[in-house]
């Protein structure tokens, strides 16, 4: 099994990189990637003991960037994390992420509602996310649920809603490609564009250098699957598999909880890239 798309407790998962490699191992998967938010950080805490034999661990990161008004999120695979330009672009995300927190922190305190900050300073994340402020008030008791502190005060509509300035699709793809980096457009269908906008969003990633989109992930329902997979053939792009894993709680996201691609884009999985690495621990894939 393969899992090109997951998180640690560097930015908004649940476990530590150790956990989260022994999981991958003891469910089965030879190649995992670990992509957290806007951080390598898990990367460089990893030593090759902590590595399952049987386990290919693949250097990665998800950037989130604007395009046409919205975040849009670029997975980059095969990252060389010590690339200076890539590092360099990954600390202004996350200054930009430590602004925005600081930013809803102010809006809350308005609202009567401490202790953001105390909060966050405790967790382990390198990246902060609106899913740990999405923790921090359920836990205070303004929140029912995660979608609920979306909805209600993170979200677009929320009311302790603050945007960041993220990068640009270009910057993200340039900086992951000169790292040699592949770079992969996430969870496509999650951003609500419709087909024309999606084909100019794909077209525009593929001109600045990007090189595949995310077409089986965790809860995609066939039918949608089958029209990326339609896509990625009519854009001659490579086709992603991951589960965007962050908890064991969320039992339908877990690690390898993905379909296999449909029949007619398996030769465009990303595995037969040319510039796809393989090891003597991971072999071929499935
Ligand atoms: P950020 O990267 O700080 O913008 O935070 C976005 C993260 O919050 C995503 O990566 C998801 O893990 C999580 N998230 C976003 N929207 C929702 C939602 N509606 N319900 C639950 N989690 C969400
Ligand atoms: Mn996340
Ligand atoms: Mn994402
Ligand atoms: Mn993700």
């Amino acid at each position: 099994m393969i899992d090109l798309h997951s998180h640690t407790w560097f930015s908004d998962g649940l476990l530590s990189p150790q956990a989260l490699v022994q999981r991958a191992a003891e469910l089965g998967i030879r190649q995992l990637a670990i992509t957290d938010h806007d951080s390598v950080a898990a990367h460089r805490r990893l030593a090759p003991i902590d590595i399952p034999t049987d386990l290919q661990l693949i250097a990665g990161v998800e950037i989130s960037t604007l395009w046409d008004n919205r975040e849009i999120h670029i997975v980059g695979l095969f990252v060389d994390i010590d690339d200076a330009p890539f590092n360099s672009l990954l600390q202004r995300q996350q200054e930009k992420r430590r602004q925005r927190a600081l930013d809803i922190g102010v809006k809350l305190q308005k609202a009567g509602i401490t202790g953001l900050e105390d909060y966050l300073t405790a967790l382990p994340c390198e990246a902060i996310s609106r899913n740990h402020i999405a923790d921090f008030l359920i836990e205070g008791g303004h929140a029912t649920s995660k979608q609920q502190a979306f909805s209600k005060h993170l979200g677009k509509r929320g009311r302790f809603h603050s945007t960041a300035d993220w990068c640009s699709i270009s910057e993200a793809v340039t900086a992951i490609r000169a790292a040699n980096g592949i770079a992969v457009v996430a969870h496509p269908d999650r951003y609500k564009l419709n087909r024309v906008k999606l084909r100019r969003l794909l077209a525009e990633f593929s001109e600045a250098g990007g090189d595949a989109l995310e077409v089986s992930y965790s809860n995609l329902h066939p039918d949608k699957m089958k029209v990326l997979a339609d896509l990625c053939c009519e854009m001659s792009m490579w086709a992603s598999v991951g589960s965007d894993f962050h908890t064991p709680h969320t039992t339908w996201m877990d690690l390898g909880r993905v379909r296999k691609l449909p029949a007619h884009c398996e030769d465009r999985a990303l595995w037969l890239h040319p510039r796809w690495e393989t090891t003597d621990q991971g072999g071929p894939t499935d």
